[in-house]
């Protein structure tokens, strides 16, 4: 072919490859890989400081390989051998069409699929287009929807800049900047038309027509279009719309919400593709409602109220905040900018339109909620985990007055993690052993988690205890780049390395560090943490990561504490913080650590997922009883915690102070009567069998309720099924008419 500008960039990039390698241009251009058995020495052997410079990225790998080294490559039968291997395992599942969901949910079809709206969607380290939880369920949702066969596509922003980077200076302050993401060497397809033009879809946003164009990313079977202002066409400021996740202020988030909301559905209906179901992941993209009901006004010439209902039956809502204040609301000033010449087209008033967002009906002098919005017009709603859907019953029973708080529309699907990105490859081949090769195919029944038992305790514990190796070795490995790179002492910067050890009882905590998490709860009794971190017989050591949003002071303020600890000289190698907490990073603490801490302010987390891909990998954990945790900590008959600990029990008081004291020491409580002494208990040759019966009841327990997989299907039955949410009859914004 000699027209390259019509040729995707798969097919480019497979054009400079030798022969024997141009199936490593498809597997690079989907995310697939990331989750494949077997994938990452398949790049990674290529050019491991290419692949580690690269931030992963295989397509940037690929591009910059030397023709040498890729010949090189082409004669070695091993290699070929492996690539062709994992091609064949990709084209099966590509082709792939008897699935689950082609028996459970046949009404879906690629032509009618599933559209996920989410603000962020975590994939991929490679592809930073994420923050943090609710990127990486986004993420995790669609890798279990490719798993299943459910047609699905996401939508969302292709961030020029991203999510700031994370940087700590000498006095322990966090600093943020932001690096640009080269699109063109990221496995991503712009989409374009027959002529090879970008296919784009035009919005007005304040005074001006914003051009927007469309990326592709291949995460297995799915399709994940992200939208992008960055065109030479737009004005400059318009180009960075799409600069920065929750970056700026309401006037940036309202934009970029207008993009999300109103550009998605533009850009769904620009690429020829009529959703069944539009799902959206949380409020940020709740103006997608306006736009489809403006197209519904516009084809069938009735009034709003006359089509709301058709809308409505097209759309769900997954709501994560359990806090009042961290719901999106919009001044009346910014809707007027924004919205003035959208209302008359949905023919409404201007106060007809403000009270759709309006908590009380009729009453737009409020400011316009996207959580409002998206429970008025769409027919189910659900929490991400039991109490978070109890929480939400409660703090949006003022939308339906008539009602008992219990029968208020909105349900639960707790969530979950996608097993295959998040088990270590050393496990994943641990259970293919015991519990069968397609394991990862079957996490959702408890009869294969049985088999969980058949494992000999030292192999578990040899496997796990690499995997702690490779935790620490990462840790010294970022702790000592971020010692150089502050400039600090040679000598400080050599002590990076044998900066903790992997015989020692390891906990690890680490999340976005805001302060109803409280990080920096382990050491509010200075001198009892410092105890128990220093103890010479029965150490423990601590690995922290996480950042706090730029405009969280408090949150800085927490890391800065810990910064603090970690240069302590009574346990400086004992307590570590990684800056710029990412997938990456999150993979190998996950995987490595013996307890993974969380206590957060109940019943503040919505559901939290690190936990659950702890469990996974035969982490334990200790945490408050909130969000998922409620569900999953189980009892044993001696009346102790059977698969982890909860800090706490599930007492509750609206003072602060308080709460934090008795959290703080029944988690010292746990530490020194419990988990330290269960953990040091080892026999001759150092294997803790007691912890390894809790680590095996850990994985038994929770792997196989808190998986994406099992996740899915629920909202493949509970929301997209036609017929399906029979409980939500969301109120009619007729009512307001
Ligand atoms: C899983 C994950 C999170 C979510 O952590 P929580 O403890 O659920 O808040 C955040 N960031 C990254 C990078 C993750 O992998």
């Amino acid at each position: 072919m000699t027209n390259t500008a019509a040729m995707t960039p798969a097919a480019k990039l497979s054009a400079k490859l030798p022969l024997p390698l141009k199936r490593l241009a498809d597997l690079a251009y989907n995310y697939w890989w990331s989750w494949a058995n077997g994938h990452v020495s398949l790049f990674q052997n290529i050019n491991p400081d290419e692949w580690q410079r690269s931030g992963h990225n295989p397509v940037a790998l690929l591009e910059s390989a030397s023709y040498e080294r890729l010949t090189q490559l082409a004669e070695d039968p091993l290699y070929l051998k492996r690539l062709q291997g994992l091609a064949t395992q990709f084209d099966r599942y590509m082709q792939e069409t008897d699935t689950w969901a082609s028996r459970v949910a046949p009404q879906l079809s690629q032509e009618h699929p599933v559209a996920y709206f989410c603000a962020e969607f975590g994939i991929h380290e490679s592809l930073p287009v994420y923050s943090g939880g609710l990127g990486i369920l986004a993420g995790d949702h669609l890798k279990s929807a490719s798993d299943l066969g459910v047609p699905m596509i996401g939508i969302g922003l292709l961030y020029r800049q991203g999510y700031f980077h994370q940087r700590l200076n000498r006095n322990g302050w966090q600093e943020d900047y932001y690096t640009d993401n080269p699109f063109e060497q990221m496995p991503l397809e712009l989409m374009t038309n027959a002529e090879g033009e970008p296919i784009t879809v035009q919005l007005q946003i304040r005074q001006r027509m914003v051009k927007i164009q469309i990326w592709r990313v291949q995460v297995g079977r799915v399709k994940l279009y992200l939208l992008d202002t960055d065109r030479e066409d737009n004005d400059p400021i318009d180009r960075w719309l799409t600069g920065h996740l929750y970056g700026g202020n309401q006037e940036t988030r309202i934009a970029q919400e207008v993009v999300l909301g109103i550009g998605g559905v533009k850009a769904v209906q620009a690429l020829g593709i009529e959703p069944t179901v539009y799902h959206l992941n949380e409020g940020h993209a709740a103006f997608c409602l306006l736009e489809l009901s403006r197209l519904e006004v516009q084809r069938t010439s009735k009034s709003f109220y006359d089509i709301e209902a058709s809308v409505r039956d097209r759309c769900v809502f997954t709501t994560h905040t359990p806090v009042p204040a961290g719901h999106d609301v919009f001044s009346a000033d910014l809707m007027d900018s924004y919205f003035a010449s959208f209302w008359p087209e949905l023919g409404l008033s201007r106060e007809q339109f403000l009270s759709l967002g309006a908590r009380r009906l009729g009453d737009p002098w409020e400011p316009f909620g996207m959580t409002v919005l998206a429970l008025r017009l769409c027919r189910g709603a659900n929490g991400v985990s039991e109490l978070h859907g109890q929480v939400s019953r409660k703090m949006w029973s003022i939308l339906y007055p008539d009602r008992p708080e219990d029968k208020v529309p909105i349900s639960h699907i707790t969530n979950g993690v996608h097993a295959r990105t998040w088990t270590a490859p050393l496990l994943s081949d641990l259970y293919a052993q015991y519990l069968g090769e397609n394991w990862s195919a079957r996490v959702v029944d408890p009869q294969m988690w049985a088999g969980v038992d058949q494992i000999p305790n030292e192999e578990l514990w040899s496997r796990h205890q690499i995997l702690k190796e490779r935790l620490v070795a990462h840790t010294r490995f970022k702790v000592k780049a971020s010692r150089q790179g502050r400039g600090e002492e040679p000598d400080q910067i050599h002590a990076a390395d044998h900066l903790l050890d992997p015989n020692i009882l390891t906990i690890g905590f680490a999340r976005r560090f805001s302060p109803y998490k409280r990080g920096a709860l382990l050491l509010r009794n200075a001198e009892l943490a410092l105890q128990i971190f220093g103890n010479s017989d029965r150490p423990v050591q601590i690995i922290f990561a996480g950042k706090a949003h730029p405009a969280d002071e408090e949150g800085k303020r927490i890391i800065q504490r810990l910064m603090e600890w970690c240069r302590h000289h009574a346990i400086r190698d004992r307590v570590a913080f990684i800056e710029d907490y990412d997938i990456y990073t999150a993979q190998k603490l996950i995987q490595g650590v013996d307890v993974w801490l969380n206590n957060p302010r109940r019943p503040l987390e919505a559901s939290g997922t690190s936990g659950q891909k702890v469990c996974f990998n035969g982490g334990l954990n200790c945490s408050v009883l909130d969000g998922w945790w409620c569900e999953g900590y189980q009892v044993g008959p001696d009346g102790k915690g059977l698969n982890g600990w909860a800090i706490g029990e599930d007492a509750n008081t609206s003072d602060q102070e308080l709460q934090d004291r008795i959290d703080s020491e029944s988690l010292y409580r746990l530490l020194t009567e419990e988990i330290v002494p269960l953990y040091y208990d080892q026999d001759a040759n150092g294997i803790p069998h007691g912890w390894i019966q809790k680590m095996k009841a850990s994985i038994k327990t929770n792997s196989v309720a808190f998986n994406t997989d099992r996740m899915v299907a629920d909202y493949v039955r509970q929301m997209y099924a036609p017929g399906a949410v029979v409980n939500a009859e969301p109120i009619l914004a007729s009512a307001l008419a």
